[in-house]
């Protein structure tokens, strides 16, 4: 198994410890490639995205870090960004200007199709629960719509490299009630994405940040046998908001894709993506 983690987050947006410490807890563990993401800054202030006055301190920071760990570990400065809507998306002139190494894009927020309300599907499930009754009016077949409606859009728009947790609405979605009445919708517009994902051959990302906590991986194992077949390519993130988190959930959720079949992921080597054969 190459060790490996593209999807990482620290102090400089809500991750919980410095760069540094990620990078020395991964040196520990053995990693060969580890690349930050911090949640790129949004149109607004949130608790959780960078500020736009830290972008350059934190671009500054890894570099730093590359220069003084290189000989250990390939270190590489990447950024999460978000598909809000047309104006705010991983394409727009404002990351085109950034020294990144490359892009994760995901959805953390959805907007209602008529009120263009904002809902965040990504936080506590008290929150969710709140949102889905308030802006979409207890509509959980048109929140799962909304959510999916605008994965296409950013998979169609581009601009980034790595899809993020593709199917995250069923965190909290799955608690709502009444969600799963809705699996054949979900199934049949998650089919389209992962086509268009393949049609722009993009990097689908595993997620393990809640495989050992929750039996969740993003996107849902009932998807895997179909990646495998559309051969997606893909890479296993553990979403690391923790160092010791650097590699949660990785060697499980490669197991149980090898016992699929997976024969490869996508791994940065020297600064490309490389075939990586398992
Ligand atoms: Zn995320
Ligand atoms: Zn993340």
């Amino acid at each position: 198994m190459y060790l490996s983690n593209y999807h990482s987050h620290c102090t400089f947006c809500d991750g919980r410890s410095y760069p540094e410490d990620f990078v020395k807890f991964a040196i520990s563990k053995g990693v060969k490639s580890y690349g930050f993401t911090s949640h790129a800054p949004l149109p607004f202030e949130t608790f959780w995205t960078m500020k736009h006055d830290d972008v350059n301190e934190y671009f500054q920071e890894i570099t730093r870090l590359k220069e003084k760990y290189g000989d250990r570990i390939e270190l590489y400065c990447g950024l999460e960004t978000d598909y809000l809507n047309e104006e705010h998306h991983a394409g727009i002139d404002y990351f085109a200007n950034l020294p990144y190494d490359y892009l994760i894009s995901s959805i953390h927020y959805i907007s209602h199709p008529v009120t263009g309300e904002l809902m965040g599907i990504d936080g506590p499930y008290s929150e969710f629960e709140e949102a889905v009754n308030r802006v979409f009016r207890g509509s959980i077949e048109d929140v799962i719509r909304s959510f999916l409606v605008q994965s296409m859009k950013m998979v169609k728009t581009g601009g980034f490299h790595i899809v993020g947790h593709v199917d995250k609405i069923y965190m909290n979605g799955g608690k709502f009630p009444g969600f799963y009445d809705h699996q054949a919708l979900i199934d049949e517009l998650m089919d389209k994405l992962l086509l268009e994902i393949q049609k722009k051959n993009l990097i689908l990302e595993i997620n393990t940040k809640s495989l050992l906590s929750q039996q969740m991986t993003f996107p849902n194992q009932r998807y895997f046998n179909r990646i495998l077949e559309l051969n997606i390519p893909v890479t296993i993130n553990c979403d690391s908001h923790y160092p010791h988190h650097v590699l949660q959930g990785k060697a499980e959720a490669v197991g149980l894709l090898k016992s699929l079949g997976l024969t490869h992921t996508m791994e940065l080597k020297k600064g490309a993506w490389e075939v990586h054969k398992l």
